[in-house]
């Protein structure tokens, strides 16, 4: 059954004839990292495929030649490989296609269907007219087709200098759409291509080159968001004029999301001014960021598939990713125990030398997963919050005489706070209930609390790294007169711990592993700066979930 308006569609092409089999693309233009937005495309376009059991491509739009770079090319593979899917050997270039564009240039210049402009850039817009005014037309619009056909020629010989002419479709300088007033297919420009080197010194736009793509590729449906909409008449109008497979531009609304901004250009000017410390910083909405994030690809296919798709615009609820991550994490993340801000706790009655092995469940929800000991001796960590000295009505934690269960151990019943000359506390005292092993009392008494803890001298010394939202708006961009959405960087969406103390197994932790430190978080060794027996973690998510408790308000 379809699910949205482009799978009804299909239906119709399939069930029709129209269409045999389906064909979809990917086209990233590699001029800078994958984004969440970009997620959303490249599942619907490779979703679709797999769904209707067609193809898909991934297309680099590779029409700019100043922007574009290796290293974006290379993220862009890694990151649609790992959202989990597969182009096979239909990796392609717009720039595959410049001599086949500049052929058919030649033939519509032939056909009197364009013609080389020597306006400047200022003079076009102004020629351009407005959407209540029509443009006028240029003095060389009806320049015989010859002439052009020459000019053109001669641009592309590079005999001219950069924005002295460009070659326009000849359409109708009135027509109520902008973009089918005369738009420009090429523009001179002499720069190094990182694949056609200094062959070319004309570039085709966007809408010259997209369209032929998708029909050089006999792509069926090429999907696109909102903004292009405007441009699937001119779209359609090249590829009628050149009588060529007749692709079909079919658009859908932008995910956007909350406290998040996903214009490239932007990205770009927080990783080259250092506001954050590279496209994958882990803070990034980048696929790069998210994966360094501990974010497991399956979550963000299954966001993607709850945001649906449709045309109205409107902008994502970050807690629903974030409930999408814990409800991946919840099921498939190791449970291990975690201290990030340690409080020393002795226990008076248990033997000196003593060490015990604890067996502790790696995953409630995954049998599967086993079980592992951890080290119990006389000298703990606890988390200094899980302590009060005057405990409120329902903190049920550690307090001066009250007794909790520590996770996988014993019962402690806190005997004595020891503190510095200025209050503060720096260790605690308790005892232990040698029968309590485990966890149940053979007396069957209860406690209120369970807390974590992790043994000190077996504990693992670790760097944590806590995140928030890069920006505290709600919307980025909204900001005071005379500000840009710099000014609403959040100051605390980065909090590094040290001297963390973790349990020792998590020293075997591989880059990229996630787990859940129980009653903390989720957290994720990170994959650049981990050594070999020392990693460092990365807040993949708290145990909060925001989302959940959105929808229960709403539902009262
Ligand atoms: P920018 O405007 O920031 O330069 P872009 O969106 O044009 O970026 P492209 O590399 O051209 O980036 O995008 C590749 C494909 O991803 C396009 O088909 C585009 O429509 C789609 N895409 C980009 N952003 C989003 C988004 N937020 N939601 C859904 N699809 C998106
Ligand atoms: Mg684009």
């Amino acid at each position: 059954m379809a699910s949205h308006f482009i799978e009804e569609i299909i239906e119709q092409d399939l069930e029709s004839g129209k269409h045999e089999s389906i064909h979809t693309r990917f086209p990233p233009e590699p001029n800078g990292y994958l984004h969440i937005g970009h997620a959303k495309a490249i599942c619907l376009n490779f979703g679709l495929a797999e769904k209707f059991g067609g193809l898909c491509n991934l297309r680099f739009d590779d029409t700019n030649p100043t922007k574009e770079e290796q290293e974006y090319i290379d993220s862009i593979k890694e990151d649609v490989r790992w959202l989990g899917f597969d182009w096979e050997d239909r990796e392609f270039y717009a720039s595959d296609y410049f001599d086949q564009l500049y052929a058919w240039a030649e033939k519509l210049v032939s056909d009197g269907k364009a013609y080389v402009d020597e306006l400047s850039a200022d003079e076009i817009r102004d020629y351009r007219g407005t959407l209540t005014e029509p443009g006028k037309p240029s003095p060389w619009r009806d320049r015989p087709a010859e002439e052009s056909l020459d000019l053109l020629r001669r641009m592309r010989e590079g005999e001219f200098p950069d924005g002295s002419k460009v070659l326009r479709a000849r359409i109708d300088m009135a027509a109520g759409n902008l973009n089918m007033r005369d738009p420009v297919m090429y523009r001179i420009l002499h720069a190094r291509h990182h694949r056609t080197g200094d062959d070319w010194c004309i570039y085709p736009m966007y809408d010259w080159a997209h369209g032929q793509s998708d029909s050089i590729e006999g792509i069926t449906h090429s999907l696109c968001t909102l903004e292009f909409e405007d441009h699937r008449p001119l779209y359609e109008w090249f590829i009628e004029q050149l009588g060529i497979f007749p692709s079909r531009q079919i658009e859908f609304s932008r995910l956007n999301l909350s406290h998040t901004i996903m214009s490239k250009r932007k990205l770009l000017r927080l990783v080259q001014e250092g506001h954050v410390t590279g496209w994958d910083d882990p803070r990034m909405p980048t696929l790069s960021g998210m994966r360094r994030r501990g974010y497991p690809p399956e979550a963000l296919r299954d966001f993607v598939d709850r945001v649906g798709v449709t045309k109205q615009e409107s902008v994502i609820e970050f807690a629903l990713l974030e409930h999408c991550i814990r409800d991946v994490l919840n099921r498939e993340a190791q449970r291990r125990l975690a201290v990030l801000d340690p409080l020393k706790v002795v226990i008076e009655n248990y033997p000196e030398e003593q060490v015990e092995e604890l067996e502790a469940v790696n995953n409630p929800e995954d049998d599967a997963a086993g079980t592992r000991v951890v080290p119990f001796s006389r000298e703990l960590y606890i988390d200094r919050a899980d302590f009060m000295e005057e405990p409120p009505k329902k903190f049920f934690r550690l307090a001066p005489g009250r007794e909790v269960r520590l996770r996988w151990g014993y019962f402690v019943t806190c005997t004595d706070v020891i503190k510095d000359g200025e209050g503060n506390v720096l260790e605690l005292r308790c005892t232990y209930d040698p029968e309590t092993r485990g966890g149940q009392a053979p007396d069957g008494r209860r406690v209120k609390g369970t807390i974590h803890w992790v043994s000190a001298p077996h504990a693992l010394d670790a760097e944590v790294r806590l995140y928030e939202h890069l920006f505290d708006r709600e919307d980025p961009n909204e900001t005071d007169e005379g500000q840009d959405f710099l000014a609403n960087l959040n100051p605390n969406s980065l909090d590094v711990r040290t001297g963390c103390k973790l349990e020792p197994s998590l020293a075997e932790a591989k880059p990229g592993e996630r787990y859940q430190f129980e009653r903390v978080g989720y957290f994720c060794a990170d994959s650049k700066d981990s050594a070999p027996g020392k990693p460092v973690f990365n807040r993949t998510a708290t145990l909060r979930d925001t989302w959940a408790k959105m929808q229960r308000k709403t539902e009262e």
